[in-house]
């Protein structure tokens, strides 16, 4: 299915610059910053700085350079929250299905805590 990037988002209003945010880390590719709506002690975003709606777009279509910086940089958000010797969960919501509530891709780390099961059975 191709998707078609909304450049109205409010991550991409991020990367422009035009809704303040509270940067983590910030590479030649990727960004991560604090979620406004902390579910756990440690909730931080990792988006790509590319046009890329969700996990499977970015996948499929992003550089390889936009990869491996993305993936190192979830890495050391890892590392620099501390969640290495506690543990930690990472989740990217996908669609409707998934619950994606903004159309560019974000990993959630999440740590700081003991998060319970990954998801409940609902039937
Ligand atoms: P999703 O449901 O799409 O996987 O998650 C979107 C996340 O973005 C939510 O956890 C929500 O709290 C966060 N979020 C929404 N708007 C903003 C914002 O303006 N700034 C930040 N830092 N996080 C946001």
């Amino acid at each position: 299915m191709p998707y078609t990037y909304d450049d109205q988002n409010i991550f991409a209003k991020i990367l422009r610059g035009e809704i303040p945010n509270a940067t983590v880390l910030e590479t030649e590719h990727s960004l991560a910053f604090r979620d406004i709506q902390p579910q756990a002690p440690v909730h931080v975003l990792v988006i790509p700085k590319g046009p890329y709606v969700c996990y499977d777009h970015f996948a499929s279509e992003a550089s390889d350079a936009e990869i491996v910086d993305f993936n190192r940089t979830i890495s050391e958000v890892v590392k620099s929250e501390g969640l290495q010797e506690g543990g930690y969960r990472i989740i990217s919501n996908a669609g409707e299905a998934g619950v994606q509530e903004v159309p560019h891709l974000h990993i959630h780390v999440l740590g700081g805590r003991v998060l319970g099961r990954m998801l409940q059975r609902a039937g």
